[in-house]
């Protein structure tokens, strides 16, 4: 016997056991996309006249924020869209998705910008990996090596909040769903580096750092990439030669096997989480931002992260 959808009588394709409800497929379209529209609308509200720039790298979930941003916001003629692309320059990977990236938003017809790691610091992604990267240990006056994603993610974050600030963006969407916040937030547990991520997720229109929106994040992995199939969405399907993220991955398996057992568990460390920002990003003083000393870029250390891990040195 087919189950039905809670909301009318049509066979059920998807099951959310957090909520206890059975969707089908137009029921499943609408609760994804209240549940976008809803976290967009707490915290960061869109205005006549914004600009909203779309963090795109063609795999399922930017694809997914990229699509709704269009069904939601694409008939105002007062909002202007544009998806950014970074290229970091890893063969085999990157140049196949750029090309997909390419085709969805020329289907959308929506802007599109595609900005490069060797343009922007000289040099790609696969060349960055030859060489050692170092940051300070906290345990001790030693520096330690960092892995390729976490260089890969600051260098990235630069560009991409340089470009939206080039072209006058007030907001800028970042795909990361459910799962990826949860992992996040118990990573920074983990690291006990609970103050940086709650710097960024405070941070609120400082000067020349663009408002970060992620209308995703209440919505689990797995809806996201259903929502992806059901849409004829671009799906990455191979993995980047230089990830490892080890940690990442031990998060991830402990949290989904504690929302198996646990339905709810995902949301619960994410809404935690939301209550404890306004309460430690007011003991941190997060408005005290500065500028980076070398680039320019605003960061809470006279030098930004992207500088330090690509050793630039300030201009004497
Ligand atoms: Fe960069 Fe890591 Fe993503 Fe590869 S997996 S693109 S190295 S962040
Ligand atoms: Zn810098």
């Amino acid at each position: 016997m087919t189950t039905k959808c809670r909301k009318c009588s049509t066979p059920a394709i998807i099951y959310q056991p957090y909520s206890g409800l059975h969707l089908c497929k137009k029921h499943f379209f609408e609760d994804v996309e209240r549940k976008a529209k809803l976290t967009m609308r707490q915290r960061y509200p869109v205005k006549k006249n914004d600009v909203i720039a779309v963090a795109f790298s063609g795999g399922k979930d930017s694809s997914v924020a990229l699509l709704l941003m269009h069904k939601i916001f694409g008939d105002r003629p007062d909002i202007r869209i544009v998806a950014i692309t970074i290229d970091e320059g890893i063969d085999g990977y990157r140049n196949f998705s750029i090309e997909r990236t390419r085709e969805m938003t020329a289907q959308l017809g929506i802007e599109h910008i595609v900005k490069s790691f060797k343009d922007e610091y000289g040099k790609s992604m696969d060349e960055l990996v030859t060489e050692k990267k170092m940051v300070e240990n906290r345990y001790s006056d030693d520096k330690k090596e960092v892995g390729p994603c976490s260089y890969c993610g600051v260098l990235r974050k630069k560009i991409l909040n340089k470009t939206a600030r080039d072209i006058g963006a007030t907001k800028l969407i970042i795909g990361h769903n459910l799962d990826d916040e949860a992992q996040t937030i118990m990573l920074n547990h983990f690291r006990g580096d609970v103050e940086r991520m709650v710097r960024f997720s405070a941070a609120n229109e400082l000067d020349g750092f663009i408002v970060r929106v992620k209308p995703l994040r209440k919505i689990p992995e797995k809806e996201v990439a259903l929502y992806a199939y059901l849409n004829d969405l671009p799906m990455e399907l191979t993995a980047c030669p230089h990830s490892f993220g080890a940690l990442r991955k031990e998060v991830r398996r402990l949290l989904n096997g504690f929302e198996v057992n646990h339905p709810g568990t995902k949301y619960s460390l994410v809404r935690g989480f939301d209550t404890m920002v306004p309460l430690i990003s007011e003991a941190l003083n997060v408005s005290d931002m500065k500028n980076c000393q070398i680039c320019g870029e605003p960061c809470n250390d006279d030098v930004c992260q992207a500088c330090k891990m690509l050793e630039k040195k300030a201009v004497e």
